[in-house]
């Protein structure tokens, strides 16, 4: 199986986590977006721990939380002790109603607005990531009205390609996140920075990409950052003690995928900025790294009940499931791939190549193509594996679908965290 929490029980049945998926999907209805709470805890203790070992103190995972937003995974950052990256007030606004400490959260984004700037600085948002100019200065004039000195980190551009996905490259020089470091505006950013009463300056960002494979990204990256770091110094003689990594580290969605050791990852990272700072003669940073996709996304599991199964005599064969695009359109966008199981019969003989489809209006609502499945019934289940990240928090009512709920999953335990919308729901801001 594809990762540790799927089994198959002695029903024959497709488990994860040691909970019966097909009895979930009766129990809680389809489509059905499962959380493992195990393996989330799991996956944020292993980045606390690699970062205490490899780093030592000041140095901090925080979970990038648009990769799976809602209140009770706040909590459950909090409880496990991370920081947290927030990119919206939406996303602060939650992490407040889950009495998540704002001082310990990161507020980023490309164009945040003056009305997002004085919500996240009244409500003690510790951090602002700072992308360019315009917001810079929008965020200096604010923190003077409110008589406050805002924190921030300056996000840079090192103009490095991590190899991953197009649309989810972000460090290239003419990317539209950050300043670039090439170009000279980067220095002259700093300059301007420290002119600023109202600001602190505590440090750079970056983040090249996601889903990054790449053995040495976070080397190339810290190698180009830690010498702006030593040039900033010596240039303005002012410590910058934090360089933020960003995230990225990729998961396994096929069984193709390669598979990261992050521990082992992230302790190289440490062993060569510790050469580097030596040779650069300056002290090592406190580091952080803002992992999203690889906290949450093998924690996820989305069950659909089997609709149609239409076959085009020659050509191809659909199975229709009752949700998409609009629970999960990564395919949509990225065509990224998935697992596809059957959990009724998930060790059945595969006997039908299909697209496996949305209910959407959009001949694009492809959950996955060229699927291999053993020919499914109407009303059987089917499981698309590693769906935790980035498939609620994108998840929109197009065809007014509602949202599905998320159901969490301990060892003995299911428990809805968040729920089904009603049709009701769609309607309560139709005036
Ligand atoms: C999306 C994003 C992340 C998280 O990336 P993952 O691939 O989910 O780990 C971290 N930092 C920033 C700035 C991001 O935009």
């Amino acid at each position: 199986m594809l990762s540790s929490n799927l089994t198959v029980g002695e029903n024959g049945h497709l488990f994860f986590r040691g909970h019966d998926t097909v009895a979930l999907a009766a129990e809680y209805g389809t489509p059905l977006y499962l959380l493992d709470e195990v393996r989330i805890r799991e996956n944020m203790r292993m980045y606390r721990r690699a970062f205490q070992e490899s780093f030592g103190p000041g140095s901090a995972p925080l979970y990038a939380s648009k990769a799976n937003c809602f209140k009770r995974i706040y909590e459950i950052a909090r409880e496990e002790g991370m920081g947290i990256d927030v990119v919206s007030s939406g996303e602060i606004y939650t992490a407040m109603q889950a009495g998540f400490p704002l001082e310990n959260a990161w507020f980023h984004s490309n164009n945040k607005t003056d009305w997002d700037i004085a919500f996240a600085m009244d409500q003690g948002v510790g951090h602002f990531v700072v992308d360019n100019r315009e917001e810079l200065d929008a965020i200096a004039r604010i923190a003077g009205e409110k008589g406050k000195t805002q924190k921030i980190l300056l996000r840079l551009t090192p103009g490095i390609d991590p190899h991953t996905y197009e649309a989810v490259a972000t460090g290239k020089v003419d990317s539209k996140f950050g300043t670039a470091i090439e170009t000279g505006q980067a220095k002259e950013m700093v300059a301007y920075t420290l002119s600023l009463p109202t600001i602190e300056l505590e440090g750079f960002h970056c983040h090249v990409g996601s889903q990054v494979f790449g053995e040495d990204v976070y080397e190339r990256t810290s190698d180009i950052m830690l010498e702006f770091i030593r040039e900033c110094r010596d240039r303005f003689h002012v410590p910058l003690p934090v360089l933020d990594l960003g995230g990225g580290y990729g998961v396994r969605y096929v069984d193709r995928d390669g598979e990261v050791d992050i521990p082992a990852a992230i302790s190289r990272v440490a062993r060569h900025m510790q050469q580097a700072c030596a040779r650069l003669d300056m002290a090592m940073p406190q580091v952080h790294m803002e992992p999203g996709r690889s906290i949450v996304a093998d924690a996820g599991l989305t069950l659909y009940t089997v609709g149609t199964v239409k076959k085009i005599t020659g050509y191809k064969n659909y199975v229709s499931v009752d949700g998409g695009m609009t629970d999960n359109p990564r395919y949509a966008l990225y065509g990224s791939a998935y697992t596809v199981l059957l959990a009724d019969r998930p060790e059945a003989k595969p006997d039908l190549r299909c697209d496996v489809v949305g209910r959407c209006c959009e001949s694009g609502d492809i959950v996955q193509p060229d699927v291999d499945l053993p020919e499914p019934r109407r009303g059987e289940i089917l499981a698309v594996c590693t769906t935790g990240a980035y498939n609620y928090s994108m998840a929109s009512n197009y065809n007014r679908l509602p949202r599905p709920a998320t159901v969490m999953l301990t060892e003995d335990r299911a428990y809805v965290a968040v729920r089904r919308e009603s049709l009701e729901d769609l309607v309560r801001n139709d005036i």
